[in-house]
C-alpha cells in the first residue's frame, strides 16, 4: 500500500478542525481517515485510533485526556466528534487491578467520558490508555491477517516484519488484552508495532504521521513477504464465467431464500425472511473451484469481530445440490451444527437465550455459482458481502502460499460472538413492519405509484421501483434513493411483454434473492363512447390493464411456488369496476377483467399462502408535484364531458363522495400497506378508497 500522507491535506484538516478541537485531534482525524480509506486495513467500523492530549474543562483548566474512537464511527468518514474524550489518568490507574470483567470495564470507561454526550468508546479503549505512545493506530490489515492466521504464523510474522515488532498470541478483547499489550510493550519499549494474532496490527508514534507511517511500512513488509511466496503460484482460473454463474444463481436464489426463511408461530406472518446478496466474481469462482476449497474456506473468520456478521462458519452447498429438498437439508444441517456449537462452546454454562440468536448461516459457498451473503436487511447482507470479499481474498492468498488456515478456538469464537459490546453493534430497535419484505411496484413513476413506493419504503420494504424506462423512472429512483439508499432498485419493465416481465423479476431475484409483495399499479385510461371507440385504443388498454396483469400474476405464481414462503399481491383496481362511467368503457371493462384475474389469483394461490387483494380508489389527481399520468391523459376529455375546468373537475370528484374527501395517493398507499402488513386474514377482498360512493361499494 502507498503512504497517503500529504502535508497539504494535513494542514487543511488543521485549518478546519484545530480552532475548535486542537491540532492533535485535527491530525488524529486526518490520519484516521487515511487508514479508513484502505479496505485492506479496515472494514465496517473495524479498527480504532486514539490520541493522548489535553481537554479543557468548564473551569478553563487543561487536563490530560485520551481521545479514542467511539463505536458506531467509521474511520473512513470520522470527524473529531468520533473520538470520545476520556479521563486518562484514572483509566491508566486501572492497570493496577488484577482483573476487571467486561461489564464493569464498559461501565468504568463510559463513566470516565469527559463529555457525557460522547458515544460509547471502543471496547479497546483501555488498550489505548495503557500503551504510553501519544498516537496509536489499530487496524485489521489483510496482509497481517494472511500471516497471523496460518499454522506457524508467528514464525512467518517474525520473518516478515523483523525484530522490532512484538507478536502477541490471541487474547479476547477487553481488560486482559489491554494489560497484556502494555506488559509486552514494557518489555520491548523500542519496538514500533505489535501484531495481535488472529486480530490485527497496532502501531504508535509521537506524531500522527509517525504512527501512520509505521502501519504503512509494516503492512508493506508483510505484503512484500507474501508476494515473494506467491512467485510461481499463479491464481487459478474458474470453470464458469460470471454470466453463467449469475444465471445459475437467478434460478436457485428463490429456493435458497425459501430454505433460509425461519418459521414463526404467527399465522398471519408465518415466515421471517432474509435478504440475499450474491458475490460472484472470477476470483471467487476460481477459489471455489479449488480441490481444497471446502477445507480452506469452511473455517472461522479472519478476526473475531467478524463473527457477529458472518458467524463462525459458512454453509457449504455441493454443486449438484439444487433441489429444494437438498437445500433444505443442508440449511437444516447447518442449524443443527450451530446449536451444537452453542451448546458445546458455552461449556454447559448458560447458552444464549432463545430469541437472542438465530442459527441461520450468513455466507453460503456454492462452487459453480458463487458466494451468497445473507442478512436481515440489504445493509446487513452488504456488510457480510464486504467481509466475504476480504475473507476469501486472504484465505485464497494463504492457500497459494502453501499455508494452512488457523483460526481461534471454538470457545474464543463463542466468547466474541456473544460478547455484549459486540452484540450491541447489531442494534436493538424494533424492526420495521415490512423490513424483511421485497416488493415490486409497477407503474411506479405515476402519482399513485410513487405514493405507494414512498409508503412501502417507510414500512421497511426493499423495493423494486418499476415502470417503463425513461426520465420519470430515473427521477423517482433518484429521489427515493436519497432517503432510502440501497433499499431502492429501478426495474425498467414493459408489463405488456412477458419477456420483459420475466427479465424484471430475474433482476429483482439477482439483487435480493426473491420477491414477496407485488403491487399491480400500471394502468392506462382512455375516454371514448362505445359508438366512437377505436378498437386499437381498446386493445392498447387491454394489453396494459389485462395482459400486463396476467403476465405478472403468472410469473409471480411460479415464483411464489418455488420460494415457498407465501406472498402478497395487491391490485390497484378502480371504483369504475363497480360503478362504471359513460365514455369510460375501455378503462372500466379492462380494469374489470384485471380485477377478476386478481380474484381468481386469490383462489388459486391461497394454498401457497399467498394473499391477493384489491384497492379501489376514486380519481387521484397528483402526488406532491407529480401529476397523475392517467389524469393527464383523460382529464381534458373528462372535463369536456362534464363541462368543467381542472379545478372544477377535482372539486366535482371530491363533492360526489359521502365524506367530501379528496382522495390522495397516500390514502391508496395506506390501503396497500394494510394488506401488505396482513392486519386481517383477508384474501380476494376489495377495499374502496373513495370517500364513500354507495353505488361503487363492492357487494
Ligand atoms: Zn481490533
Amino acid at each position: 500500500m502507498k503512504n497517503g500522507w500529504s502535508d497539504t491535506d494535513a494542514a487543511h484538516f488543521v485549518t478546519q478542525y484545530a480552532p475548535q478541537w486542537g491540532t492533535d485531534l485535527a491530525l488524529r482525524t486526518y490520519s484516521s481517515r487515511l487508514l479508513g480509506a484502505e479496505k485492506e486495513l479496515v472494514l465496517h467500523g473495524g479498527g480504532n485510533t486514539s490520541v493522548k492530549t489535553t481537554w479543557v474543562n468548564i473551569l478553563g483548566e487543561k487536563q490530560p485526556a485520551l481521545f479514542v474512537k467511539s463505536s458506531g464511527w467509521n474511520l473512513a468518514t470520522i470527524t473529531p466528534e468520533g473520538h470520545a474524550p476520556l479521563a486518562l489518568p484514572f483509566l491508566q490507574r486501572l492497570q493496577s487491578l488484577p482483573e476487571l470483567n467486561d461489564a464493569d470495564m464498559v461501565r468504568v470507561v463510559r463513566a470516565n467520558r469527559l463529555d457525557p454526550d460522547a458515544a460509547t468508546p471502543s471496547i479497546e479503549a483501555l488498550l489505548h490508555a495503557f500503551l504510553p505512545a501519544k498516537f496509536i493506530d489499530h487496524t485489521h490489515a489483510d496482509a497481517i491477517l494472511t500471516l497471523s492466521n496460518q499454522v506457524g504464523g508467528a514464525q512467518l510474522l517474525a520473518e516478515a516484519l523483523g525484530e522490532e515488532v512484538i507478536i502477541l498470541p490471541y487474547i479476547h478483547p477487553g481488560f486482559a488484552l489491554a494489560k497484556a499489550v502494555a506488559q509486552a510493550f514494557a518489555q520491548a519499549p523500542a519496538s514500533r508495532g505489535m501484531v495481535l494474532m488472529h486480530h490485527g496490527l497496532l502501531t504508535w508514534g509521537e506524531t500522527a504521521e509517525a504512527a501512520y507511517a509505521a502501519t504503512v511500512s509494516l503492512v508493506n513488509r508483510a505484503e512484500a513477504f507474501i508476494a515473494q511466496r506467491l512467485v510461481g503460484s499463479p491464481p487459478s482460473v474458474a470453470r464458469v464465467t460470471v454470466a453463467e454463474a449469475m444465471e445459475r444463481y437467478a434460478a436457485i436464489a428463490p429456493l435458497l431464500r425459501g430454505a433460509l426463511a425461519v418459521r414463526t408461530t404467527d399465522p398471519d406472518h408465518p415466515w421471517q425472511r432474509f435478504i440475499l446478496r450474491p458475490l460472484i466474481t472470477p476470483d471467487v469462482l476460481a477459489l471455489l473451484d479449488r480441490a481444497d476449497s471446502r477445507a480452506l474456506l469452511c473455517t472461522p473468520p479472519l478476526t473475531t469481530d467478524h463473527l457477529i456478521r458472518i458467524k463462525p462458519l459458512p454453509l457449504w452447498l455441493e454443486e449438484g445440490a439444487t433441489t429444494a429438498a437438498q437445500i433444505h437439508a443442508a440449511v437444516e444441517g447447518y442449524r443443527q451444527d450451530y446449536l451444537a456449537y452453542l451448546e458445546q462452546a458455552s461449556g454447559g454454562g448458560e447458552p444464549p437465550a432463545a430469541g437472542w440468536f438465530d442459527a441461520s448461516p450468513r455466507l453460503l459457498l456454492m462452487p459453480g455459482v458463487g458466494v451468497v451473503c445473507v442478512g436481515h436487511t440489504a445493509a446487513e447482507a452488504e456488510m457480510a458481502r464486504d467481509l466475504a470479499v476480504q475473507t476469501l481474498a486472504v484465505k485464497g492468498t494463504m492457500a497459494r502460499m502453501g499455508g494452512r488456515y488457523a483460526g481461534v478456538t471454538t470457545q474464543e469464537q463463542f466468547a466474541m460472538e456473544y460478547y455484549g459490546p459486540q452484540r450491541a453493534k447489531l442494534g436493538a430497535g424494533v424492526p420495521l413492519p415490512l423490513g424483511d419484505c421485497i416488493a415490486l411496484v409497477t407503474g411506479a413513476a405515476g402519482a399513485i405509484g410513487s405514493g405507494i413506493c414512498r409508503e412501502l419504503l417507510r414500512q421497511g420494504c426493499h423495493l423494486a421501483v418499476s415502470d417503463l424506462p425513461g426520465a420519470g423512472l430515473d427521477a423517482l429512483v433518484a429521489e427515493l434513493r436519497a432517503t432510502y439508499g440501497e433499499r431502492v432498485v429501478p426495474v425498467a419493465m414493459d408489463v405488456t411483454a412477458a419477456q420483459s416481465v420475466a427479465a424484471g423479476l430475474r433482476q429483482v431475484v439477482q439483487t435480493w434473492g426473491g420477491l414477496d409483495l407485488l403491487v399491480l399499479n400500471a394502468g392506462l385510461a382512455h375516454v371514448s363512447s362505445l359508438e366512437e371507440m377505436q378498437v386499437e385504443a381498446f386493445q392498447r388498454l387491454h394489453r396494459v390493464n389485462v395482459e400486463g396483469t396476467l403476465h405478472l400474476l403468472s410469473a409471480l405464481a411460479r415464483h411464489f411456488r418455488v420460494q415457498a414462503t407465501g406472498g402478497d399481491v395487491v391490485l390497484i383496481s378502480t371504483k369504475n369496476v363497480f360503478a362504471p362511467g359513460a365514455q369510460f368503457g375501455a378503462y372500466s371493462a379492462t380494469k374489470a377483467a384485471a380485477h377478476q384475474l386478481a380474484r381468481i389469483a386469490a383462489l388459486e394461490l391461497a394454498p401457497l399462502g399467498v394473499r391477493v387483494n384489491m384497492v379501489a380508489p376514486d380519481g387521484v389527481f397528483s402526488e406532491g408535484a407529480r401529476p397523475s399520468g392517467l389524469w393527464a391523459a383523460v382529464g381534458p376529455d373528462r372535463m369536456k364531458a362534464r363541462g368543467l375546468d381542472a379545478a372544477g373537475l377535482e372539486a366535482y370528484y371530491q363533492n360526489r363522495n359521502l365524506l367530501k374527501a379528496r382522495i390522495t395517493a397516500t390514502h391508496v398507499a395506506r390501503a396497500v400497506v394494510f394488506f401488505a402488513t396482513r392486519q386481517t386474514p383477508s384474501t380476494g377482498v376489495t377495499l374502496p378508497v373513495d370517500g364513500g360512493l354507495p353505488e361503487a361499494t363492492p357487494r
